[in-house]
């Protein structure tokens, strides 16, 4: 059964690009075949992400890791290097225009999953399964070079920082790549599952900091004082008029407060006050238009209130956006092998986007959750996932990979 249906692509003038320039996959490898060498590093894989997992690193943190990855790829022949910064970059064989990504950093939460490989390293856990990202790419490498099919694997940090990808690109592991592809562990889709979007993916996240500032006093006389706590809390509900009646409603974004500080007794109305929050959205308009909203909101309370505020941005990483062409393509080669599921974009970020920003490809959402021990979400003390899942990540990064080498390389770089 051949892996890509050219009669039926063709037809779609409007995915020509794609279609004209792939070369037909089951001429290239056997399905059996692949699915024979991924059967044969799967006991190594799972051993990997176990090791990975009970050594666990936080973001810039990650030395051991891409020692252990690059140990385990060189012991399967193949050459990798790595920059000033923990990171491993490798070509499965010469000249590889599609690039496959993985993270290695791990979070700053107690693990409580029970699991038996459970973190050695206290505090620090796995709980955003970066270490599966990274198991299965490695396997996806040693497969990719046994079947002679050139990719580029990218082993970067501190996704979790939203800081590693784009340092990544900075030192060159972009370049000569015109396609990549990526993937996210997701506990809510099914093992055996995956959901590959067209168009926006994951959102733009924003961080602000504002403090509040005005001659505090007692509470009994607020009218003696610049009342900091009523400015504040002004501030956060009118806030959510932003979101609910600035942006169009067919838009999506998040306005959310974490932070709130301030004051130290109950009657005593305190000179400064600090507020942090996020902003999630999709699209470029719609963040500048947040931005200047939330500006000009606290530029009025305050002078109604007669406190100072002063704000503080952090922009992230941009949206997520999968090239809709690539995305649907991947769904073709991936169906029959996996499940290919509907899922809705999410609010979460990720610093695949930059990729994105660079060549063309897309990011999809890898199904992880099978029973109630391998729901929760990311980011918990009790993360767990269903490892038959690493199975399925091989086979769709392979898959992926295979296709995407014998699309025309020029075509997917977005500065040519
Ligand atoms: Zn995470
Ligand atoms: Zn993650």
């Amino acid at each position: 059964m051949p892996l890509f249906n050219k009669e039926e692509g063709c037809e779609n003038r409007t995915h020509s690009l794609l279609i004209q320039h792939f070369i037909p996959l089951d001429k290239l490898i056997q399905e059996s075949k692949i699915e024979n060498e991924i059967r044969g590093v799967l006991d190594e894989c799972i051993r990997l992400r176990r090791e990975l997992h009970r050594h666990p690193e936080l973001s810039l943190h990650e030395e051991r890791t891409a020692r252990t990855i690059s140990l385990f790829l060189s012991e399967h022949g193949l050459k990798t290097k790595s920059y000033d910064f923990p990171s491993v970059v490798c070509d499965t064989a010469p000249h590889p225009v599609v690039a496959l990504r993985a993270d290695m950093d791990a979070l700053p939460v107690e693990e409580a999953s029970g699991e038996e490989f459970s973190s050695e390293n206290k505090g620090v856990m796995h709980a955003c399964g970066h270490d599966a990202h990274s198991a299965m790419l490695v396997c996806t490498g040693v497969v990719l070079h046994r079947l002679g099919v050139p990719v580029r694997l990218i082993f970067q940090p501190a996704e979790e920082l939203g800081r590693g990808a784009k340092m990544m690109i900075e030192a060159g592991a972009l370049d000569g790549i015109h396609y990549i592809f990526g993937l996210h562990v997701w506990p809510s889709i099914d093992v055996g599952s995956i959901a590959v979007l067209n168009g926006p993916a994951m959102a733009a996240h924003d961080e602000f900091h504002i403090t509040f500032k005005g001659p505090g006093g007692h509470g009994a006389y607020p009218h003696l004082t610049r009342d900091t706590v009523l400015a504040a809390s002004n501030f956060i509900l009118s806030s959510q008029g932003i979101v609910s009646r600035v942006v169009d409603p067919l838009e999506s974004a998040v306005l959310s407060y974490g932070r709130i500080e301030g004051g130290h007794a109950s009657n005593v109305i305190p000179s400064k006050l600090l507020l942090e929050g996020t902003v999630r959205t999709f699209t470029p308009e719609v963040r500048a238009q947040i931005r200047r909203s939330i500006e000009q909101l606290l530029g009025s309370v305050c002078l109604f209130y007669g406190t100072e505020g002063n704000i503080q941005w952090e922009e992230g990483g941009p949206a997520v956006i999968n090239d809709s062409e690539f995305a649907e393509q991947c769904r073709k080669v991936l169906n029959g092998k996996i499940k290919v599921v509907d899922y809705r974009p999410t609010m979460g970020s990720e610093d695949f986007a930059y990729y994105l920003q660079k060549v063309r490809g897309a990011f999809a959402f890898l199904g992880t959750g099978s029973d109630s021990s391998t729901r929760a979400s990311k980011h918990s003390s009790i993360f767990r996932l269903d490892e038959r899942s690493l199975y399925y990540g091989i086979m769709s990064e392979v898959l992926v990979a295979s296709f995407a080498g014998g699309l025309d390389g020029d075509k997917g770089n977005k500065q040519a």
